[in-house]
């Protein structure tokens, strides 16, 4: 075949669904082949790191990260929306208090997935 194809990364929103850490990685692209949708490619280059070319078809499944033998190597970035945290903070005290509830249960303080 004489055509060449090509894989063009989409990325529709600032989030990238994992990221890499080169110094740890080392292209072993166990990663993408448990992908259940194919958020990534095998780099070109050999022992580095995968592409992202699809991060809008991520599932967060984690798969990737547990599969992963290298810890560190990849964090799975979960969406921005779902980082936000539900807890307002009065800017006199720095007290953490929620709307609208008699009694509410205490507040989140755990830092969001992959920080
Ligand atoms: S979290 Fe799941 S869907 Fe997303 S890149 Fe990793 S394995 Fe693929
Ligand atoms: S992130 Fe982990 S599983 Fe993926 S290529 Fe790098 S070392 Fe291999």
């Amino acid at each position: 075949m004489s055509e060449k194809s090509y894989m063009v990364p989409n990325p529709p929103t600032p989030n990238k669904a994992v990221t890499f850490n080169p110094d740890v990685c080392i292209g072993c692209n166990r990663c993408v082949e448990v992908c259940p949708t194919d958020v990534m490619m095998p780099n070109p280059e050999k022992k580095k790191q995968p592409i992202v070319v699809y991060p809008e078809e991520c599932w967060y499944c984690g798969g990737c990260v547990e599969e992963c033998p290298r810890p560190g190597a990849i964090t799975m970035l979960h969406p921005t929306q779902q980082r936000i945290s539900m807890n307002w903070k009065r800017k006199d005290t720095g007290e953490l208090y929620r709307l609208g509830m008699n009694n509410p249960p205490p507040p989140n303080l755990r830092p969001p997935s992959g920080e």
